[in-house]
This record gives structure tokens, C-alpha cells and sequence, in this order.
């Protein structure tokens, strides 16, 4: 893998990929399994009321999660590099409060998943980073990071590179998947629209509407960017909500949230682009 491909996550809540996954088929997520389509048709209704009128600025769920860190191999170059560049403790702790922020401002303490642990596992594995939960309970999370990917950045990147890849793995520990029934995708999406915000895009990640909607990672990312601008700021955590105890239905779901079906939005956004044209984003200018 160079270091200027786009880096490739598992999907969240999956069972921690074999050690067969290989760096150089990493371009497709890998989303839980689905339900057959016919069983989304009959969805329960959700009654939804979150949104808190006395939040502050940092969220707060109802217990703090402990983080912890497992160094396999301290003599490992992508270990040391780690120990060289950040400070653990505020690299997780800054990270669990961009995902709480952008995610959770403004909403009940109810909404947000009663994640207990967040154990980061810094390991040599083929790929780039996965989220899992444990077997025995789901509130605990692994986030399990390559040391080899970390060998592979660039100096002059590798502690961004890091910080957004704790980022964005971060978000599988606190998003709400609508009981794994919603699109993989829009999960990864999600994730990599939180590591935008957070302002950790990589240089090479760009706009743009060729392919699906549900493309995943900053593909859809930066069309959640967009949904923003042309619905309002509020409008992906009231995605990721809707997402919250409920099966995903797509014509239910986005006719809930932007009163249009995500055909349409896409369409939008593929003219606001101007016709299919990719365009290079600042990494810092988000
Ligand atoms: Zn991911």
C-alpha cells in the first residue's frame, strides 16, 4: 500500500478480519451482515424525542468509557513511532470527544450507545485499522491499528495519519448502525465525515460524485458535508439518530430526514460539483 492510497477500514461491530486480509485488496468495506431487503420493509416507529435545550459544549454520556492500550511489539518501528508522536491519553481522549461532539451535541444522554471500554491495539496485521466489539459484550470496543500502515506513512503525515484513523475508528464505537441493517456505506461515511470535521483529511481525498451515493468512506463523507450546507448542520446527526433502534428503510429513512429520496440528493450534489468534476479538498479547510 502506498502512502497515497486511500486507507481502508473494516467494518465496525464485524468479527476481527483474518489475518489472510491482505493490503492489497483493501478498497471495499466490509459491512456486517444484512438482512435480506424484505425484512427492512416493516419497520417499528420510533418515537424520538433528543434533543436537550441545556447541553454544553463537550458531551458527556452516561459513563465515562475507560480507555486502555495494548502494545503488542514495543520494538515494532510503527510502535515507536506512536509512543514518539502522541500522547495516548489525550490522543483517545480528544478523539472520543470530536466523535461525541459531532455526533451527540445537542442531544439527550439517551441517544448516545453506553459504550464502556475503548481498548486501541497496536498490532502487525495486513490493512489499515477495524473495530470490533468484544465476543463476550458489545459495549466494549477494540480499535486494533496496524503498525505496519503506520510504518508506511510518510514522517512528515504520520501523526495525523494516525490521529485520523483513531478518529475515524472511533466513530464505529459511539454510531448507531439501525441494528446493522444500515447501508456500509453510510457507516464508513459517517466516520470519515467525523475525521473531515475533526480536521484530519488526508491530503489525497477528494470530492466527488462518480459512483453511488453509499460509496463509503470520504465519497459519501464529503456528501454528508454537503447535506449540511443544503439542510442544515444538524442534519448528520440527526442521521445518525434516525439510525438509532430502528431498521433502515431508504425511501422511510431520507424522505424522514431531507424530505427527498437520496436519488435525488445525490443528483444535487452531483451538479453542485458540477457535473461529475472531482475537486481537491484543503485538508485543512474543514
Ligand atoms: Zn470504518
Amino acid at each position: 500500500m502506498t502512502s497515497s492510497s486511500t486507507p481502508t477500514y473494516f467494518q465496525t461491530m464485524s468479527p476481527a478480519p483474518s489475518s489472510t486480509a491482505s493490503a492489497s485488496q483493501p478498497t471495499a468495506p466490509q459491512p456486517s451482515a444484512l438482512p435480506p431487503s424484505s425484512e427492512t420493509s416493516h419497520l417499528p416507529q420510533c418515537e424520538k424525542t433528543t434533543h436537550d435545550a441545556t447541553f454544553d459544549s463537550k458531551v458527556k454520556p452516561n459513563r465515562k468509557p475507560l480507555l486502555r492500550l495494548e502494545l503488542r511489539d514495543l520494538s515494532d518501528d510503527g510502535t515507536r513511532a506512536f509512543l514518539r508522536l502522541l500522547h495516548a491519553t489525550t490522543a483517545l481522549e480528544d478523539a472520543v470527544d470530536a466523535v461525541l461532539k459531532q455526533l451527540y451535541i445537542g442531544l439527550k444522554t439517551h441517544c448516545i450507545p453506553p459504550t464502556r471500554s475503548i481498548t486501541l491495539v497496536l498490532r502487525s496485521m495486513d490493512g489499515v485499522a477495524y473495530t470490533t466489539g468484544r465476543d463476550i459484550d458489545e459495549d466494549h470496543k477494540e480499535i486494533h491499528l496496524s503498525t505496519n500502515y503506520i510504518n508506511h506513512v510518510p514522517d512528515s503525515r504520520k501523526k495525523e495519519e494516525i490521529q485520523g484513523v483513531i478518529v475515524h475508528e472511533m466513530v464505529h464505537c459511539w454510531q448507531h448502525n439501525a441494528l446493522g441493517t444500515a447501508p456500509g456505506g453510510l457507516i464508513e461515511g459517517i466516520a470519515d465525515w467525523v475525521r473531515l470535521k475533526a480536521g484530519f483529511a488526508p491530503p489525497h481525498w477528494k470530492r466527488s460524485a462518480d459512483g453511488d451515493w453509499d460509496a463509503g468512506y470520504e465519497r459519501t463523507g464529503f456528501f454528508l458535508e454537503w447535506l449540511e450546507a443544503a439542510h442544515g448542520e444538524e442534519i448528520v446527526r440527526k442521521i445518525n439518530d434516525e439510525l438509532r433502534g430502528c431498521r433502515y428503510d431508504s425511501d422511510e429513512f431520507w424522505h424522514k430526514c431531507c424530505g427527498k429520496s437520496v436519488g435525488h440528493l445525490w443528483s444535487e450534489y452531483r451538479s453542485s460539483l458540477g457535473d461529475g468534476d472531482s475537486k481537491q479538498t484543503d485538508a485543512k479547510s474543514t
